[in-house]
């Protein structure tokens, strides 16, 4: 009777802590910051040291203008150029699917690095409508640069990223977008003291400040 009880709790077991696992809430955090801050750099040094998945809101953007038969391509396309925000509908879909990819694969995956996102008020709102009970936001990672730092770096990456928008035109527009949109996300979360600042003008010692930010919040 015993033997058989253990038997049963036995095999029970794993698939228990198996349930309890795919329960696990999506742990999120922000990453913002002007074009060309470092965010997509830093969250792939965190990455290579921490049990965290990274996905940029732009690089998934930049995968759907590229898929064949994409009916948003077109849209996604110009919004880049003129470094527009595109709207939430589309984004969000993107974020979650991703997410939800990455969590059926691997359920101990649950930590998320959201790279570029949120950018304005309607990404927030799309954000809270879909996913804020079914996510938490742990913090805001706020890679501040100075315009001049943001605007050398995106032309000097524009020499070989193949971006659309690493060009001074688009780039002035980006940057626009950037003070008036985004910079009220980032106050709004400071607010709620919820931002994690990096001095991110400097060119060294950036990810050693990010460490001690994640160390401490962890
Ligand atoms: N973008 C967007 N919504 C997002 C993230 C990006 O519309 O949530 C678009 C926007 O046009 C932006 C561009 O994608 O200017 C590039 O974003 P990315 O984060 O890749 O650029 P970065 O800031 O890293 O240079
Ligand atoms: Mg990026």
């Amino acid at each position: 009777m015993i033997g058989r009880l253990f038997s049963v709790v036995s095999q029970r077991a794993p698939s228990l802590l198996h349930r309890v696992s795919l329960m696990m809430k999506p742990q999120v955090v922000f990453v913002l910051g002007g074009p060309g801050a470092g965010k997509g750099t830093q969250c792939s040094n965190i990455v290579e040291n921490y049990s965290y998945t990274h996905l940029s809101a732009g690089d998934l953007l930049r995968a759907e203008r590229a898929r064949e038969g994409s009916e948003f391509g077109q849209l996604i396309a110009s919004y880049i150029k003129e470094g527009k925000i595109v709207p939430v509908e589309i984004t969000i879909n993107l974020l979650r699917k991703a997410m939800e990819e990455t969590m059926q694969k691997d359920e101990k995956k649950f930590r998320f690095l959201i790279d570029g996102f949120p950018r304005n008020e309607d990404n927030l709102q799309g954000w809270n409508n879909v996913m804020k009970d079914k996510a938490d936001v742990k913090f805001v990672l706020f890679f501040d640069c100075s315009t001049e730092v943001c605007i050398q770096r995106c032309l000097e990456r524009g020499k070989s990223s193949g971006r659309t928008d690493d060009n001074r035109e688009s780039l002035e527009k980006r940057i626009q977008t950037y003070q008036q949109s985004t910079r009220p996300i980032i106050e709004l979360y400071e607010k709620l003291g919820k931002v994690c600042r990096v001095d991110a003008s400097r060119s060294v010692e950036v990810f050693a400040d990010v460490k001690a930010i994640l160390d401490k919040e962890d």
